[in-house]
């Protein structure tokens, strides 16, 4: 089966004579016609705002077009706070979703004031001592056991080290009130990568049931409703893209019959997606240039796990073009490698693919979320450049590759590999 790239083959040809492979590039007007139509998803809700999740693709030209589309951003460390606060995300265009938090990063947050989503009761003192308790916090809820939909597994709260229990939710509730707390949002994440539209309005049924009750029982002030990420997007070519138009009916119904019959019409609604807003519209273009035939096929690429480790780590599919032989026949199958000193540095494992020649373009779909942020520094492996494609077809880099300078950089504090990099 097929998968269309957001790139012509001509454009692809175009953007290699000027930067080299690898590269993983970028697809500007996808990336606004998604946030687009995930704020008309939810224009039903007064309040609303995408948090874009900023480790699914840290760039700042990534984030300056998602501020440009309205949403705020989801950080959970320091560096990603600074990215976001150098590019001017204030107060609550900023959602502080971090966990196992060091002191800083608190103090930080509330130095720019955004909006904390506490992960653990016991972090309640820690921000008191770091940055201190504010008057609108979130708080992150693990309803335990397993997410069903049907008799679908959804996710598995149970073995999740994220969100705070039940009963921990209620008591946090009360001492963060007592230490001056006023508004309260609360947060859930229960799946990744879900492709059943279901599972979307099951987490904001999940959180709409316990504001109800948080209310009713604590006569807790809560403003926001903060869904989180999750929602998945087709990998396979034969799956199909969730369909977030209807997922945002089906949360705007639940809404409606539950939450405005409680008073808590009022609420605002967050999404903290990060796969689903930039996912499709990046890919991995790189370059084959080995081939190799022992027990099996291999094809060598100029990328690595460097580059995309969701194959590496969770075994994920992407899909592959060869650029310029999409028509061709699938004749031959190949394990799709990279340079690692590791067998699990294959971005396909018997791919069923067309002919490839050293030099052909392979590209690598779908790796724009969660792609070139993963990556890391083995064996040396240097992390490839970042390339835009503009809404008019014009092209700029927005991060270039890294150097061997970059790689021996953390030794500047002394002089052992002066000069090595030159
Ligand atoms: C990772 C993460 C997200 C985004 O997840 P996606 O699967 O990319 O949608 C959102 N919120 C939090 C707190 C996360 O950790």
């Amino acid at each position: 089966m097929q998968k269309k790239l957001f790139a012509t083959e001509e454009k692809i040809r175009e953007i290699k004579s000027v930067y080299p492979t690898p590269f993983h590039l970028y697809d500007e007007a996808g990336i606004r016609r998604t946030a687009r139509d995930v704020k008309e998803a939810f224009s039903w809700n007064a309040g609303f705002r995408e948090y874009f999740a900023v480790k699914a693709c840290p760039n700042p030209f990534i984030l300056k077009i998602l501020k440009e589309e309205g949403c705020g951003v989801d950080c959970a460390s320091m560096a990603e706070l600074k990215m976001a606060a150098a590019l001017g995300f204030r107060g609550d265009e900023i959602m502080f979703s971090s966990n196992e938090t060091p002191g800083e990063e608190y103090e930080y947050a509330r130095e720019l004031d955004a909006i904390i989503n506490l992960d653990d009761i016991t972090h309640i003192d820690f921000l008191a001592r770091h940055g201190g308790i504010p008057e609108r916090i979130c708080m992150r809820y693990n309803p335990g056991g397993q997410l069903l939909i049907g008799t679908a597994i959804m996710g598995q709260p149970d073995v999740s080290k994220f969100g705070m229990t039940r009963q921990q939710i209620f008591s946090a509730a009360e001492r963060l009130k007592q230490m001056g707390a006023k508004r309260f949002g609360l947060h859930a994440l229960l799946a990744s990568n879900a492709a059943d539209n279901n599972y979307y309005p099951a987490n904001a049924m999940i959180l709409f049931e316990l504001a109800i009750e948080l209310k009713q029982k604590l006569g807790l002030d809560i403003f926001l409703i903060n869904l989180s990420g999750g929602v998945g997007i087709p990998y396979l070519p034969e799956q199909v893209m969730p369909d977030i138009r209807a997922i945002g009916k089906s949360i705007h119904d639940n809404f409606n019959d539950i939450m405005f019959p409680e008073g808590l019409g009022g609420i605002c609604i967050a999404t903290e997606l990060g796969r689903f807003m930039t996912g499709p519209h990046g890919c991995l273009v790189t370059t084959a240039i080995h081939k190799k035939h022992i027990y099996k096929e291999y094809i060598g690429l100029d990328a690595c796990a460097v580059d995309l480790m969701r194959p590496a780590i969770y075994n994920a599919y992407h899909h592959i073009s060869v650029v310029g032989k999409e028509d061709a026949l699938c004749d031959h199958v190949y394990d799709v490698v990279g340079s690692l000193c590791e067998n699990n540095d294959k971005f396909a494992e018997d791919r069923a693919l067309p002919q490839i020649n050293d030099g052909d373009i392979v590209v690598i779909h779908d790796t724009g979320a969660h792609g070139y942020s993963m990556g890391y520094n083995y064996n040396g492996r240097l992390k490839s450049a970042e390339i835009l494609l503009h809404e008019d077809g014009s092209f700029s880099m927005i991060r270039r590759a890294e150097t061997v300078k970059d790689y021996f950089a953390t030794f500047d504090f002394c002089d052992i590999l002066d000069g090595a990099a030159d």
